[in-house]
């Protein structure tokens, strides 16, 4: 078992002031794979500081050093993509096929680059000239699902926006930060630029969040632990960034294609073993249809094959952890208890395997809109069919939750179906399966999080905005904002 004694503070791979190890368990052998060093309240102060001496020059840098930064760190990210999908798939369980993971980053990271050749860093408004200036140092707070990913997309754009940091993976999946780290290293991050504190939420998390020399607290991860940390950053009155949990549903309206809606849900919903915060695992259908659409669901849910995610056949891998399959587990035996109708799957693990935290992919009929499988985040294979009765009835269900990430709307009307994304009261909204966009915002409404990241409105939660006056000839010379 390799051990991994080091956190990186000061651009220099550093001991924790007091040394704690943690296993790094494989979801699919439940066997220890690594002992990771964990930090604490101390060895946070040290990387804070490190960041804050380091701010002064990184946040002059001028915007081509900072592309040519980027494009470095993409250099010795793409030597090492292998190394990635493998690590995920030993620490989180993340098939190797799915290339989402290791290569979406990559997209972000050219996204951020490219964005630095045309924004407005310093324009005009009335006489006023309005300066956007790099926030300061910022604590970045990941989780497991997309450990790669969620973190680059933070890093990124601190970097691009000339920031300093601080960042923290789950405890679940430090592995995969820890060669992030190793690539941002390699491609001349300034010392004190970037900073590594592995470590529990409880402990390290909460001393980012709560520290005094921290301008800004990015966060992404439970709803249940956003809260605690915008409670926490609010004591000393940091800009917070909060990117939580979801429960988001699929409008498939009457007209249609009922056979393309279901497979595409399946696949969204169950893809990532279900642990996807945009997951559509609200499935809304005319209580004329259900009946229709089932055998799709069914059969597109057996199309999954379950097993070790380093094998390349494999699409669906094990849940990330004993807590995670035992709280999924809970979720299944709930809605049967509440009285939904299990359509396929159901609790135990699947078929022919014996070990690993594998769950069934799970679909649920008759579900009514407040049943627990309704309402809570499962975070696992578990998609809830839910009857409407016309059109502002199904509205009322999709909007009828605390959260407001995603939401998908499936008809063959597109004056319909663009009707209906105004009224879904969430973040990011998707028409018969239309992929994504990484130049567009993506955030909740309600307490699905706060702010936007990715792109132009990714950059900005970054930045602060100064407006300077009594330089009016100068702010002549300038682009109007909005102009
Ligand atoms: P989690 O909330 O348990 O942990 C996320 C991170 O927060 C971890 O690094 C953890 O150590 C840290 N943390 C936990 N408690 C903390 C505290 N009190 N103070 C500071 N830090 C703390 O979440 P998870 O299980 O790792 O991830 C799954 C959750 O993340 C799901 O709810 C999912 O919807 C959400 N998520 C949201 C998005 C999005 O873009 N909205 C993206 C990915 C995941």
């Amino acid at each position: 078992m390799k051990l991994y004694p080091h956190l990186f503070i000061d651009g220099a791979w550093t001991a924790p002031v007091e040394p704690r190890y943690i296993d790094v368990i494989d979801p699919t052998t439940e066997e220890a794979i690594a002992s990771v060093a964990m930090g604490g309240a101390a060895d946070v102060d040290k990387a804070v500081a490190a960041a804050r001496a380091a701010f002064a020059d990184f946040s002059n840098s001028t915007i081509e050093e900072r592309i040519r930064l980027i494009d470095r760190i993409i250099s010795s990210y793409e030597k090492r993509v292998d190394k990635f999908s493998e690590v995920i798939a030993r620490e989180a369980g993340i098939p190797r096929a799915s290339r989402a993971q290791v290569y979406g980053p990559i997209q972000h990271m050219q996204v951020a680059r490219d964005l630095l050749r045309s924004y407005r860093f310093v324009s005009r408004l009335g006489h006023a000239i309005v300066r956007r200036e790099p926030i300061g140092v910022c604590a970045l707070i990941s989780p497991w699902n997309w450990p790669i990913q969620t973190k680059v997309i933070k890093l990124i754009y601190g970097l691009a926006a000339g920031c300093t940091m601080v960042a923290k993976p789950s405890e679940n999946s430090p592995l995969s930060s820890l060669l992030l780290t190793e690539v941002l290293d390699e491609a001349g991050v300034p010392k004190g630029v970037f900073n590594l504190v592995n470590g529990s939420g409880r402990e390290v998390g909460q001393a980012m969040s709560s520290h005094p020399g921290v301008d800004m607290v990015s966060f992404t991860g439970s709803t249940g632990a956003g809260r605690v940390v915008g409670a926490t950053a609010a004591a000393t009155v940091k800009r917070v960034s909060l990117e939580l949990g979801g429960k988001s549903a699929n409008l498939v309206l009457p007209d249609a294609d009922l056979e393309k809606a279901a497979r595409w849900n399946i696949q969204r919903c169950f893809f990532n073993t279900g642990q996807s915060c945009h997951a559509p695992s609200r499935l809304l259908v005319h209580a004329s249809q259900v009946e229709q659409i089932l055998p799709f669901l069914v059969d597109e849910a057996s199309q999954f094959r379950l097993g070790n995610p380093l094998d390349t056949a494999t699409t669906m891998g094990p849940t990330v952890s004993a807590r995670q399959f035992e709280t999924i587990q809970h979720h299944i035996q709930g809605g049967i208890d509440e009285g939904a109708r299990l359509i396929c799957g159901g609790v135990g693990r699947p078929e022919g395997l014996t070990r690993g935290y594998f769950v069934k992919p799970t679909v649920f009929a008759e579900v009514d809109p407040k049943m627990k499988i309704a309402t809570e985040e499962i975070f696992g294979p578990v998609l809830a069919v839910i009857p409407y009765e016309n059109q502002d009835h199904a509205i009322a269900i999709a909007n009828g939750s605390i959260y407001g990430l995603g939401g998908y709307v499936f008809t063959s009307n597109r004056a319909q179906g663009y009707e209906v994304a105004k009224e879904l009261r969430a973040g990011r909204i998707s028409f018969n399966g239309a992929a994504t966009d990484s130049l567009a915002p993506m955030g909740g409404y309600k307490q699905s999080g706060i702010g936007r990241s990715m792109g132009v409105f990714g950059l900005e939660e970054y930045l602060e905005t100064k407006s300077v006056y009594g330089f009016q000839e100068e702010a002549e010379t300038l682009p109007v904002i909005h102009g």
